[in-house]
């Protein structure tokens, strides 16, 4: 992809934007760009530089995700939206064309990335819910503020709001930003060398920071329940949503199909026409995700079906027989099912419900499984009407329980205080 129309390769200490921003090193990739960690001289923070692939079909993705950032950063002064901010923008001409380069506020790991440092057992409850507290609040602001629709939540595209800046970084702290062209290895093998020594580094920083809250909690006396959990004791989480290179406008012409498979609501499957509540499916999905360390659904093509059929029987078996109503409403819905509304050719569904399959397969607690289907069932109705909206869910008691009736006892604790 490193060729004409494609990525743009940089170098550590490359310098971007006349020299206002110099690349550190590589912090991710995807199908339109890839993303670097650069240290922005003027205001000297740290920032992550996006350089779009140069290709017009990418330009023009690039504008557009330009066109709604800023939008977003824009009217969300106070920086409370849980939404990714756009520091600058500019074009950048190199070897294979001229990029769309966007600079972000610089945030950290993936909650992906999050699950899987947890070894995919799920993560403890609390941070889940802090987790869905911060994409239910990005949610409502994108739907009800701006009326744009994500189209593709899903761990991947949540970051965690670091706390580490690079600077304070134990081993990065040793050399610093890297303001002028290194000397050695770091410079002459490209990618694969930086990646090995990037490799270490994060092994190294994993370790200290496991070893860390170990002790925080041991000098604490805090007890952790399960073992996998320990570095996540203690830890206030918050993070962002990210990527809005896919997202739409609800009142212009819509793409037919959105979102990756696993997170895709069963309204985009049958064609039915979309809304903002699809993106309340797939958060839905990544709450139960988060929670269990295990994607919700998982479809595979079969010999005499395909991956959508698989998918609708999967949704079936947990939450039932899909709505004759809907069943016909969507250009799809002949391929799929017969007249009755049975799918033509998945016969025999095992039907689990929700709060069944947290006890039985993920060893919840029958009151854990009890809340926590309590709160996904609704967003999971298969009509997309009939779910409710971001405000709505974090109303709902499974997000406010402990949190609420701590804020009571202040609360009239403060009102006794005024009193006397
Ligand atoms: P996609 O194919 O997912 O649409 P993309 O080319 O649009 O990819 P992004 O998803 O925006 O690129 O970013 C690629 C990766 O770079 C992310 O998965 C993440 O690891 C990293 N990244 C992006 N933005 C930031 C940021 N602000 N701070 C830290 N890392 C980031
Ligand atoms: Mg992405
Ligand atoms: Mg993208």
């Amino acid at each position: 992809s490193y060729r004409k129309g494609g990525y743009h390769a940089v170098r550590v200490a490359d310098t971007f934007a006349g020299g206002r921003y110099i690349a550190q090193r590589k912090l991710g990739w995807g199908q339109f760009s890839t993303v670097w960690l650069a240290y922005d001289s003027r205001t000297s923070k740290y920032v992550a530089l996006k350089i779009q692939k140069s290709a017009p079909e990418f330009a023009q993705a690039a504008i557009h995700e330009i066109e709604v950032v800023s939008a977003l950063t824009q009217n969300d002064p106070e920086n409370k939206k849980c939404v990714i901010r756009l520091v600058d923008h500019f074009k950048h001409t190199g070897p294979n064309g001229r990029h769309f380069c966007m600079v972000f506020e610089f945030l950290g790991d993936s909650i992906l990335q999050l699950i899987k440092y947890n070894r995919y057992k799920g993560l403890p409850l609390n941070r889940v819910k802090d987790i869905c507290r911060c994409i239910l609040t990005a949610l409502d602001y994108i739907h009800r503020q701006l009326g744009i629709i994500h189209t593709d939540l899903k761990p991947e595209n949540i970051l965690l709001v670091s706390t580490i800046n690079p600077s304070n970084d134990p081993i990065r702290s040793k050399t610093g930003p890297i303001l002028s062209k290194p000397v050695g290895s770091m410079n002459n093998g490209g990618g694969c060398v930086v990646n090995a020594i990037e490799k270490k580094l994060k092994q190294r920083a994993r370790r200290a920071v496991a070893r860390i809250t170990a002790r925080r909690a041991s000098l604490g006396g805090v007890r952790p329940v399960r073992k996998e959990n320990r570095c996540l004791d203690g830890i206030d989480f918050r993070c962002k949503v990210v990527d809005f290179g896919n997202t739409c406008w609800d009142n212009r012409p819509k793409a037919d199909e959105i979102q990756t498979r696993q997170y895709r609501a069963p309204e985009v499957i049958l064609q039915s026409g979309y809304t903002y509540s699809a993106d309340m499916w797939s958060f839905a999905c990544t709450a139960f995700e988060l929670a269990t360390g295990e994607v919700m659904f998982a479809p595979k093509t079969g010999q005499n079906f395909s991956e959508d059929e698989d998918h609708l029987a999967l949704m079936m078996e947990i939450l039932g027989k899909i709505p004759r109503k809907i069943v016909i409403g969507g250009l799809r819905s002949k391929d799929y099912f017969n007249r009755y509304g049975d799918l033509k050719r998945i016969r025999r569904l095992k039907h689990v419900p929700l709060a069944r399959l947290l006890t039985d397969k993920y060893k919840f607690s029958a009151n854990d499984a009890r809340e926590l289907a309590d709160f996904l069932i609704p967003i999971l109705d298969f009509a997309p009407e009939k779910r409710p909206t971001a405000p709505q869910c974090l109303r709902h008691p499974w997000l406010n329980k402990s949190f609420e009736s701590g804020v009571q006892k202040l609360d009239s604790e403060m009102s006794k205080l005024q009193i006397k």
